[in-house]
């Protein structure tokens, strides 16, 4: 595991210096995590290396996961499918379920922590336990909150206005509330074994292992499978390139414990694909972290075409390793992408296309595009800012409380 002192390499002495400043002023107080997943999706990534590295920084952070059945996490994915927008039903037994789920859990979890850090919409409710503690509370909300269904965002809301401060990852998602909000993006770490450097013979030995021929350009999405992420979208775009220059697809992703629609979207694009030997929709175990870094490093282009997107973690470590991107102009995405600046940014099909067959065609284009996001990224989206934010956030709610005793 990484100590904060292996990242002055990348980012200089001076942010670890103020890291270890801001830390020492919190000494003093538990940081209790709870999201409802510990493998699968962007959250549990960034909390499985930010636990570690706030602990080293002398802070007690900790982590609980909710417990959930089937159920449950069918109701959660509804929800989270209608605060993206998308046309959900979503009926009184939902809501049951629900809050059923939310009170065993209640009943459940140790609230030990000074600061309470709930992490997207499942948890959200636990909040109910607040009145029975001193403790603060904080709603971390890492989803696309563009357009939510009206309905199911009331719901919500009714448990969000009981925290102290809730947090969103673009300003395009704060809402109307009468607690204080908070714009803190997402990170990644460059020292995970998904971001850090690889040899050539390393990515070689993955790609050979996932049986993928490095013969021809590699057009490469990886993410859950989940309708929003748009596969089949990638496959249109793909099967448009194809008729033009010879390429191969890679769709690689796995589950989450919370995600139950993962299965049958694989199904489907399996369908989709129609056995073509130039597309492979590759299901990945969980921890498949050197594999995804492997072959975002292979990869000539890599797409994010997703329909919603609450960041798009993986189009920062696209970015990190200096690919070219073509990315949908989505929620968090367009904070990443300086369109023909950064990588390039679509709204169709027919768009994803044009702009990878440019990409094929311009490979000093690609690079620049590349080398300019790798920039961006080392910039503003590494785990040290993001560490520096979260550090002064918690420090900003103790000062709140300073001011109510003094
Ligand atoms: N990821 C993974 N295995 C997979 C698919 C995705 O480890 O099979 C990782 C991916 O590399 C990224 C995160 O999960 O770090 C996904 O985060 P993102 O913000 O892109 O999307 P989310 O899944 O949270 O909607």
């Amino acid at each position: 595991m990484s100590k904060i002192s292996d990242y002055e390499s990348i980012v200089g002495a001076e942010v670890i210096n103020e890291l270890k400043m801001l830390a020492k002023k919190l000494k003093d107080k538990v940081i209790q995590n709870i999201n409802s997943t510990s493998v699968g999706g962007g959250v549990a990534e960034i909390l499985g290396r930010m636990v570690p590295l706030l602990q080293d920084l002398g802070v007690d952070a900790r982590w609980d996961v909710l417990k959930g059945g089937e159920k449950y996490f069918q109701v959660t994915k509804k929800f989270h499918n209608a605060l993206h927008g998308r046309k959900t039903e979503i009926t009184s037994d939902d809501y049951e379920i629900f809050l059923e789920t939310t009170k065993e859990n209640i009943e459940q979890i140790e609230f030990y922590g000074d600061i309470i850090f709930i992490h997207d919409p499942q948890p959200v409710a636990l909040v109910e336990k607040r009145r029975y503690l001193k403790s603060r509370w904080i709603w971390r909300c890492h989803i696309d909150f563009t357009s939510p269904d009206p309905e199911i965002w009331k719901f919500l809301k009714s448990f969000v206005e009981q925290y102290d401060a809730c947090v969103f990852s673009a300003p395009s998602f704060a809402r109307p509330l009468p607690i204080r909000q908070f714009l803190i993006s997402p990170s990644i770490d460059p020292l995970s074994e998904k971001n850090r450097d690889l040899s050539e013979e390393e990515i070689n030995n993955v790609l050979e292992e996932l049986k993928i021929n490095r013969d021809k350009p590699i057009i490469t999405q990886i993410s859950r499978f989940d309708y929003l992420k748009d596969p089949f979208g990638v496959i249109e775009a793909f099967r448009l390139v194809k008729k033009y220059v010879d390429c191969r697809l890679v769709l690689a992703g796995g589950g989450a414990v919370d995600d139950p629609e993962g299965q049958k979207v694989f199904q489907e694009v399996v369908e989709k694909a129609e056995n073509d030997p130039d597309i492979l929709v590759l299901l990945l175990p969980p921890a498949s972290d050197l594999e995804i870094n492997a072959l975002q490093r292979a990869s000539t282009v890599i797409l994010q075409k997703s329909l919603r997107e609450g960041f798009g973690l993986t189009v920062a470590e696209a970015l990190w390793k200096a690919k070219p991107v073509v990315a949908s102009a989505v929620g968090g995405i367009p904070l990443q992408i300086a369109h023909k600046y950064s990588g390039l940014l679509s709204h169709t099909v027919q768009g994803t296309a044009y702009w990878i067959r440019q990409l094929l065609h311009s490979p000093e284009y690609a690079t620049r595009l590349g080398e300019n996001g790798k920039a961006h990224i080392k910039q503003n989206f590494l785990l040290t800012r993001h560490l520096r934010d979260y550090l002064l956030l918690f420090l900003s709610l103790e000062e709140e409380e300073d001011v109510i005793y003094l």
